[in-house]
């Protein structure tokens, strides 16, 4: 059996530090799909094609990552592709408190685990409202952001 995690969030952008959470991943996994979580009552800076094509640009040469967006709950999506388990990236205590309360809810919900993956020191500041505040007020987001450029 394949085994299939999904990374999901709002990557809004998909920085550096989400970058490294994946790579970690896929030496575990089978397959890796980075699902871009879209709430519609949320403003997002960067729209969903783009994000998409953006992250798919960084992973183009890995078949077994791939990149979805999603509207339902993440277990549900989950469900949906086969997988059983979801990836999360921690930056600090702050993000663990956080994740502690919904990777629990996802396993009473769907029993469906999460597995951390602890970012890499110089990636454990990035902050993807940080970068859009960057980007929209004109300044470089290059040490944040791989290939910038497809993000308009
Ligand atoms: P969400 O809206 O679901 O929190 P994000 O795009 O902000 O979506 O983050 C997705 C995942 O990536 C979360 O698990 C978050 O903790 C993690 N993450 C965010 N920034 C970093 C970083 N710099 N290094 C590692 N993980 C990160």
């Amino acid at each position: 059996m394949r085994k299939i995690g999904v990374f999901p969030g709002s990557f809004d952008p998909f920085t550096k530090g989400h970058e490294v959470i994946v790579n970690k991943g896929i030496d575990l996994f089978d397959e890796i799909v980075i699902g871009i979580g879209v709430n519609s009552a949320k403003n997002y800076m960067y729209n969903i094609d783009n994000r998409i094509k953006h992250i798919s640009s960084l992973f183009e040469s890995n078949p077994n990552i791939k990149v979805e967006a999603f509207r339902s709950l993440t277990v549900d999506f989950c469900k949906e592709i086969g997988a059983n388990t979801i990836i999360r990236g921690l930056r600090d205590a702050k993000d663990f408190q956080y994740e502690k309360s919904i990777a629990h809810m996802n396993k009473e919900i769907a029993g469906i685990e999460t597995v951390f993956f602890l970012t890499d020191q110089k990636y454990a500041a990035i902050n993807s409202s940080i970068v859009r505040e960057i980007h929209k007020n004109g300044g470089p987001i290059d040490a944040f952001v791989t290939n910038p450029d497809t993000l308009v």
